[in-house]
C-alpha cells in the first residue's frame, strides 16, 4: 500500500480507502462487513470513510465495532455532516453550528472514538453563512473532536471562499470527495485546478461507478444476482443511471486493454483514477472482502500512455464530463 498527503497537510492517508456507503447497516450482514474491513486492514488499507447519514447512522456503528481493539494511531477515520439522520427537524440537516456540534457528538460514540482524523462537509450549504460554518469547524478542531476538516463535492469557488475562510480562522481545508471514474470526470475541468491552487486533494467516490467498472452487467443479461442493482435498500436506485446499453458495451470494450497490462477490470477503473496526481485516495466499496483483496492489486500500478489513449478512446463517448 502507498501512502499520500491530504492536501497541504501532514497527514497520510491509504491511497485506497474503504468505504461502506449503501453496504453497511444495509445491503451486506454485519459478518460481510467485518471480514471486509478484516480484509481492507490485511491489505494495509488504514483508511476508513463513512458518514452520519449512511444506513441512518447504522454504518458508522458497524464501522465502530469492526475497527475495535485496532491500534487507533495506525487508522485515519473519516467522517462527514450535512444530513439528517433520523428525525427531520428544522435544525437537523445542513452546516449550522447547532447540526454540526450536534452531529460530531453522535458520531463519536457510533464510532467508538474520542476523535475522528477528518471531518467533511457532505455538501455545501448554501443557506447557513459560510462564517458560520467554518467558525464550527474550527471550534471542532480546537476541541480535539477532529483533526482535519474536508468537504464533499463542493464547487471551486465554494473551495475557494471556504479556504479563504478558514485560514483567516488559522486552519485549512485539505480534502475533497466528490465522485470519479473512468465515467464521471465532472471534476477535471475546474475542481482540480482550483484545487491543486488551494492545497486541497482530492478523495474520490465511487472508482467503479458502483460495481459498473467491474464488467459484471452485461449489456441485455440478467442482474448479477446479490449485485448493488438487485439491491431494494437503495442500492439499485443508486446505480440505475449507470446500467445503459452504451455504457455496458464500452466497458466490455476495456477487457482486452485492461489484458495488456495484466489488469482484471476492477483493478483497471481503480488504476487509472490514481494516476490523477491530485487524488490522494480512491474510496472503494465492498459487498464482500474478496472484491478488497482483488482490488488492492492496483495500487502502484502505473499505466503507460498508451494504454491510457486506448481507454480514451472508449470512454470518452460515454463518459460524463
Ligand atoms: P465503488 O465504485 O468502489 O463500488 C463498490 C461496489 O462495486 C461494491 O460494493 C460491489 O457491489 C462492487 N464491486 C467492488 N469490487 C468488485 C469486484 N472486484 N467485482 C465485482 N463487483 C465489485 O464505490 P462505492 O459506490 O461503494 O463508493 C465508495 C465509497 O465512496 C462509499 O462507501 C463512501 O465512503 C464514498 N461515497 C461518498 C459519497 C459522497 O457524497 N461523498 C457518495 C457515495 C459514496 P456489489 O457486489 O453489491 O455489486
Amino acid at each position: 500500500m502507498e501512502f499520500r498527503y491530504l492536501g497541504n497537510s501532514g497527514l497520510k492517508i491509504s491511497e485506497l480507502t474503504y468505504g461502506n456507503w449503501l453496504t453497511h447497516g444495509s445491503q451486506v450482514e454485519n459478518e460481510a462487513a467485518l471480514a471486509s474491513v478484516n480484509a481492507a486492514l490485511d491489505a494495509g488499507i488504514t483508511t476508513f470513510d463513512t458518514a452520519d447519514a449512511y444506513a441512518n447512522t447504522k454504518a458508522e456503528k458497524v464501522l465502530g465495532k469492526a475497527l475495535k481493539g485496532q491500534r487507533r494511531e495506525s487508522l485515519e477515520i473519516f467522517t462527514k455532516v450535512y444530513w439528517p439522520t433520523g428525525p427531520k427537524g428544522h435544525n437537523d440537516s445542513g452546516l449550522s453550528r447547532k447540526h454540526i456540534m450536534e452531529s460530531i457528538e453522535g458520531s463519536l460514540t457510533r464510532l467508538k472514538t474520542d476523535y475522528v482524523d477528518l471531518y467533511q462537509a457532505h455538501r455545501f450549504d448554501v443557506e447557513t453563512p459560510l462564517e458560520e460554518t467554518m467558525q464550527a469547524f474550527a471550534d471542532v478542531v480546537r476541541q480535539g473532536k477532529a483533526l482535519y476538516i474536508g468537504t464533499s463535492e463542493w464547487t471551486a469557488d465554494q473551495l475557494r471562499q471556504g479556504q479563504a475562510i478558514a485560514k483567516d480562522l488559522g486552519f485549512s481545508l485539505i480534502s475533497n470527495q466528490p465522485q470519479y471514474s473512468m465515467l464521471w470526470r465532472v471534476i477535471e475541468a475546474e475542481v482540480v485546478p482550483a484545487s491543486e491552487e488551494l492545497g486541497i486533494s482530492q478523495i474520490v467516490w465511487s472508482p467503479l461507478a458502483q460495481g459498473v467498472l467491474s464488467g459484471k452487467y452485461l449489456p441485455g443479461a440478467p442482474l448479477p444476482k446479490g449485485s448493488r442493482a438487485t439491491d431494494k435498500n437503495g442500492g439499485a436506485n443508486m446505480i440505475s443511471a449507470w446500467l445503459r446499453d452504451d455504457v455496458l458495451h464500452a466497458v466490455q470494450d476495456l477487457k482486452p486493454i485492461a489484458a495488456e497490462v495484466g489488469l482484471d477490470l476492477p483493478q483497471l477503473a481503480v488504476a487509472w483514477v490514481l494516476q490523477n496526481p491530485n487524488i490522494a485516495a480512491a474510496i472503494i466499496g465492498a459487498s464482500r472482502p474478496e472484491q478488497v483483496t482483488n482490488n488492492v492489486k492496483a495500487v502502484g500500478v502505473k499505466l503507460p500512455e498508451e494504454v491510457m489513449q486506448k481507454i480514451e478512446a472508449v470512454m470518452a463517448p460515454v463518459a460524463e464530463t
